[in-house]
């Protein structure tokens, strides 16, 4: 399915299951006799992994082989979530990123690593690739989120090129939803989706990044879920990490991702911790039937999770040496 279409899929396409089961967390072996965290991980063959939310192979395919070649799991992240923001194709990230309903790109990144430090962009134009520019400001600035016109003249200020990122393809697209919508700021669920991406290295090392146009046609300025540390993504690297997709208004008044990392911390799997996330944002939101929100955790095991409100949802992964895309479990009361 693409991905750009699964929300209003899902929202229509209900088929009576509910998923509470994971069919895809591997299991670690722990050694019973591990004396400290080093001998559990050195003995641990799920690592190094990546997981990405949507059908990305490219992209942790990238990912995975920065790692083999000795970068660090954050570069990885950068690398990988850089192969769809170049995608001209791909309309939900970077450059072909569907509009504001202004006609204008907008994109909103975000980093974490391993020390727990973080950078955001927001509601940036005319730069590909926000994901660079986000750990740019985590590591070169004073701040950890810059904003618009900041955000764009900062990155050109560390040699980003600025360009025209609406393609042929977005601004016909756009013109042609101008000429059925009401155009009021309404939120558009059935355009929405964003690459977030966990990599975890050989020695358990956790990094985490999540990039995306944003809600297509959305009001000038809205800023979803996706650059804003706790909702669109988390990583604790004693724990775990998780990023999100889906309707960041829901997101970010759970504040999933955070959510996630500490419901691991409890000692759930990542599996339930997505699914128990999930459960959160259908207890608090009567009309969970109109939207869709998928998640994806790992923790330092290497261990994995993917979950979603409803069908539609895909998320990939690659670990030992496999890049799998598979469809996640989804709970869905009907
Ligand atoms: N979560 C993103 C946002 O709300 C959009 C998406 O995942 O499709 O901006």
């Amino acid at each position: 399915m693409k991905r750009r279409n699964f929300l209003q899929k899902a929202a229509l396409g209900s088929v009576g299951i509910t998923a509470l089961g994971s069919s895809i967390t591997a299991t670690a072996a722990t050694p019973k006799k591990a004396k400290d965290k080093q001998d559990v991980l050195a003995s641990n063959s799920l690592l190094p992994v990546v997981i990405a939310t949507w059908s990305v192979a490219q992209a942790t395919k990238k990912a995975w082989q920065s790692m083999e070649q000795g970068s660090s799991a954050l570069d990885a992240v950068i690398a990988g979530c850089g192969v769809e923001e170049a995608n001209a194709q791909g309309q939900s990230v970077g450059i072909g990123g569907l509009p504001d309903r202004e006609g204008r790109v907008t994109l909103d990144a975000c980093v974490m690593n391993e020390k727990g430090d973080y950078g955001a962009v927001l509601c940036m134009q005319n730069i590909k690739h926000p994901i660079a520019v986000a750990r740019k400001v985590m590591e070169d600035t004073p701040h950890v989120i810059l904003a618009g016109v900041g955000a764009e003249e900062f990155a050109v200020s560390q040699g980003f090129k600025r360009e025209n990122l609406l393609t042929e393809q977005s601004k016909k697209d756009w013109e042609t939803w101008k000429k059925t919508s009401k155009y009021k700021p309404i939120i558009n669920i059935e355009n929405h989706d964003t690459i977030g991406m966990l990599a975890v290295d050989k020695n358990g090392t956790i990094s985490g990044g999540c990039t995306t146009s944003g809600l297509a046609y959305k009001m000038a300025g809205r800023v979803g879920d996706s650059a804003i540390i706790g909702s669109g993504l988390f990583v604790d690297n004693e724990i775990g990490a998780a990023t999100a997709t889906g309707l960041g208004e829901e997101v970010l008044k759970t504040v999933g991702s955070y959510l996630i990392v500490e419901l691991i911390r409890q000692g759930k799997s990542p599996q339930e911790a997505c699914e128990l996330a999930i459960k959160r944002i259908i207890e608090k939101t009567p009309n969970f039937e109109d939207f869709q929100v998928g998640y994806i955790a790992v923790n330092k095991k290497g261990e994995t999770g993917a979950y979603s409100i409803h069908e539609g949802f895909t998320a990939t992964t690659y670990q030992d040496q496999k890049n799998t895309t598979f469809n996640p479990n989804f709970y869905n009361e009907k």
